[in-house]
């Protein structure tokens, strides 16, 4: 379908076009190719969120209640921002619990809060392992905590029984991340950050829940 025909849909018709887009590229192919998408994601969001990201969140939802895969979410930069999108998409009939909130490190900084949050039962991404910043250019208000920082709250959500709900990950997404580069590399986590959790109690059992068990649940359809 052509751009103009997409200005000229209704609200409610643009909703369906954007769930059958979503379904398609996940049935079929995307981008006119035969390779089909495994999860719906990362589906961005601001703070505030903007009327369109709302619609792609529920068109998100839509999708995933009809095809019961996977969907991951990048939260707007404020502690509000994962309750009110978990909000829509259960208004709008997701499953929650095949949905992954990412960037909690930068996202959820209170510990009461962040307990408040992982009862509504998604997927707790902490990915940014490897980023130690002491000025978050993306938003000044935030501390991004460093990784020792990131083992601990882990930590306090396996202790909290949220062990089959926690997912890590590197997000690299420049150069200077690379090891060629000077950065940490995909490696980290594994090298670095696993020998880490052990040294601060994190189980090998609770382990292989977080970099095995874990993805594999999320990223089998339901
Ligand atoms: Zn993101």
């Amino acid at each position: 379908m052509k751009i103009h025909c997409r200005v000229k849909l209704g609200r409610q018709r643009l909703g369906t076009f954007l769930t059958d887009v979503l379904m398609n590229e996940i049935l079929h192919g995307a981008d006119g190719t035969s390779i089909k998408c495994g999860v719906i994601g990362e589906i961005g969001c601001s703070w505030p969120l903007t009327e369109s990201e709302k619609k792609v969140l529920q068109a998100t939802a839509h999708a995933q209640a009809q095809l019961g895969c996977p969907v991951i979410i990048h939260p707007g930069r404020s502690s509000r921002a994962p309750f009110q999108i978990i909000r829509i998409l259960q208004e709008a009939g997701a499953d929650i619990s095949k949905t992954v909130m990412s960037h909690l490190d930068r996202t959820i900084l209170d510990k009461k809060e962040l307990l408040e949050f992982a009862q509504l039962g998604c997927y707790l991404e902490y990915d940014l392992f490897g980023t130690e910043l002491l000025h978050y250019q993306l938003c000044p208000d935030i501390d991004m905590p460093d990784d020792n920082k990131r083992i601990r709250r882990v930590r306090l959500l396996v202790e909290e029984g949220y062990e089959d709900r926690i997912l890590v990950a590197h997000d690299i997404h420049t150069k200077t991340r690379l090891m060629k580069y000077g950065g940490h590399g995909y490696s980290h986590i594994l090298t670095n950050v696993v020998p880490k959790m052990l040294l601060r109690g994190i189980t090998e059992n609770v382990l292989d829940k977080i970099l095995i068990e874990n993805p594999k649940q999320w990223l089998t359809f339901k």
